[in-house]
């Protein structure tokens, strides 16, 4: 039943919505979204929507995963830093595409609930998980070839763009705590270059370089 869903998903959500890279069509259609919910649920799981995961943080509406996904250009050769790792669905579908993958999670309770989904059950070996404050980065692991923030920014901070390689992507929503704009942006020798953006709503990046906690 699961698989039918997904499917689904990826032709209804994904494909008529203009997302066209084969291999995140491909990654997404395979990552068994379900897993990620808790058991009540998994039956909402493959619906055109973000879903609750505890602690007030929620799994990114599967467009919006795919999206954010393919704004990344990834290839499979790229090391790329996750910002805001949650359920560790999005870091599920990168470590399809990637070669590594470094997390990094707030909360620590749900860094070690998707550790022990990604590595323990299904074996994923190529995902580090950390926990701190990821709106400073993580500069023990970088330089990285893209970079993906999967909660809302306030800005877009140096620290983060220092953090990637030349030529590196990184995919961010800055806006305001309960909405933003989605910006693609590309380290270049001289600067940065703004690619894209679009509206949406995530939850907001908590830290440093992110918005006081409540
Ligand atoms: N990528 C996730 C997934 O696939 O389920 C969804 C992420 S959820 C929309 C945003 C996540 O960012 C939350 O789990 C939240 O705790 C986390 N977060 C917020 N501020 C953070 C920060 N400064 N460092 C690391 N994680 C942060």
């Amino acid at each position: 039943m699961y698989e039918k869903l997904r499917q689904e998903m990826v032709r209804q959500q994904l494909i008529r919505r203009g997302i066209s890279d084969s291999r995140v069509l491909e990654a997404m259609g395979r990552v068994e979204r379900h897993l990620f919910v808790s058991e009540d649920l998994q039956q909402q799981a493959y619906n055109d929507c973000a879903l609750p995961v505890g602690g007030k943080q929620t799994i990114s509406q599967p467009y919006m995963v795919a999206l954010m996904t393919q704004l990344l250009e990834l290839k499979g050769d790229e090391k790329v830093l996750e910002i805001g790792t949650g359920s560790g669905y999005q870091a599920a579908v990168l470590s399809q595409l990637a070669a590594e993958v470094y997390t990094v999670e707030r909360i620590r309770d749900l860094s070690e609930r998707a550790e022990a989904l990604l590595t323990g059950q299904m074996g994923i070996d190529n995902i580090t998980f950390t926990v701190a404050d990821g709106s400073i980065g993580l500069s023990r692991f970088a330089p990285y070839d893209c970079i993906i923030v999967t909660a809302g920014a306030p800005s877009v901070t140096e620290g983060l763009i220092e953090q990637l390689k030349p030529g590196g992507r990184l995919v961010i929503p800055v806006g305001n705590r309960t909405s933003q704009i989605l910006y693609q942006i590309r380290k270049t020798d001289s600067g940065v270059e703004e690619n894209y953006s679009t509206g949406c709503i995530f939850v907001p990046l908590i830290g440093q370089k992110g918005w006081d906690a409540e």
